[in-house]
């Protein structure tokens, strides 16, 4: 096709590619979940069905773009990670955080009826960014920082939700009844006060959501000799755990996914 006198301008694009042989992680974060899930009616500190639903759009994801090797949820945030030789859109940054992020963004919006009865009252908004991981340790510290932060989290607002929901504190007494307390006085508070133990709570709470890669098996009809039987066939498809991923056992587990 003829060029127009106007084409020059697109040499002004910056199209900024992501540094080869690195890990590529995608981050989304909700905008204003606080107001957000407060608006929406979740469960505090944990609502099942908006994990659920963070969960199902991360699958949605991982369904589209087939280099993501594995991604880490928690709260109102997700990281894909895609393997470090990936030619995903030639690497192209804004490329692959933009198709990431809306694909997670609509996803949201188009399942919310499958997990929610009350209606979406606004449009939700994530967003998104990429940072790039060269080494092995690199990216290992960046999952553990993911997680560890889920529990810090996690542990806060167990404490601070039961004081307010069990024990008839404002939220203001909350926060400064928890002001400055460490980890361990936070699991006595939990102990001694509301009857709980901290590590008995789900583990998708304290842990998040990794999702992975696996073969599973699926029963599929075939015909043979004129009649219909089932037949076992593997496939791929994505699995959440809740494992701990800080510690050396669940990459001795799966030690092709950081390959
Ligand atoms: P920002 O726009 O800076 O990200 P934010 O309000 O989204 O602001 P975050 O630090 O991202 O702040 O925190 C997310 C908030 O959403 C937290 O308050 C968290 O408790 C809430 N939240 C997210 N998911 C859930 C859930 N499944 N159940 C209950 N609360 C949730
Ligand atoms: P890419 O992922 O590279 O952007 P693409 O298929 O989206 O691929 P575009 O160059 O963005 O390619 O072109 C958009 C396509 O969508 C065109 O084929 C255009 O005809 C079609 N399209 C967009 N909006 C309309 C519309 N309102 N009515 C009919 N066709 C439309
Ligand atoms: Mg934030
Ligand atoms: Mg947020
Ligand atoms: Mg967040
Ligand atoms: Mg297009």
């Amino acid at each position: 096709m003829a060029k127009s006198k106007y084409e020059y301008v697109k040499k002004f694009e910056q199209n900024e590619t992501c540094l080869l042989n690195c890990w590529i992680v995608v981050r989304i974060d909700g905008r204003g979940f606080h107001k957000f899930t407060h608006d929406h009616l979740y469960e505090k500190p944990n609502d099942i069905r908006g994990l659920s639903l963070m969960n199902f759009c991360a699958k949605e994801v991982m369904k589209q773009f087939q280099d993501i090797v594995i991604s880490y949820g928690q709260s109102d945030e997700y990281s894909f990670v895609f393997s470090k030789n990936t030619s995903q859109f030639k690497r192209r940054s804004c490329k692959l955080m933009s198709n990431i992020v809306s694909l997670f963004s609509s996803s949201f919006v188009f399942y919310w009826k499958t997990f929610f009865l009350n209606d979406l009252i606004y449009p939700p908004q994530f967003d998104g960014r990429i940072i790039l991981y060269p080494s092995l340790e690199n990216i290992r510290d960046y999952l553990s920082w993911r997680q560890a932060d889920c529990h810090i989290n996690n542990l806060y607002n167990t404490c601070f939700w039961s004081l307010v929901n069990k024990g008839g504190l404002s939220t203001l007494d909350a926060e400064l009844k928890l002001k400055g307390t460490l980890a361990k006085d936070k699991n006595e508070l939990l102990f001694s006060e509301f009857d709980v133990n901290y590590n008995d709570i789900s583990p998708i709470f304290r842990k998040g959501n990794i999702v992975i890669r696996q073969k599973v098996a699926e029963e599929i009809m075939k015909e043979k000799n004129g009649e219909s039987v089932k037949v076992i066939k593997e496939k791929n498809d994505t699995v959440i755990l809740h494992d701990d991923i800080i510690g050396e056992n669940f990459w001795k587990k799966f030690p092709e996914i950081l390959t």
